[in-house]
């Protein structure tokens, strides 16, 4: 499922939290899209949105 898809349908916050993520401070978690062992993914609250710095 996409991040665009997700977006549309539901807050980020619920997204979050149905998958049991939990960002930290900064909003950092690990990417629930890839294998990540450190938290490459960044959640932007104000926007709603998060991407990915995972390369
Ligand atoms: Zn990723």
């Amino acid at each position: 499922m996409e991040i665009a898809e997700i977006k549309s349908l539901l807050s980020l916050a619920q997204v979050l939290d149905h998958y049991g993520l939990k960002p930290d401070k900064q909003g950092r978690l690990n990417c629930p899209f890839h294998e990540d062992k450190t938290p490459s993914f960044q959640v932007y609250w104000k926007t709603h949105t998060g991407f990915c710095f995972y390369e």
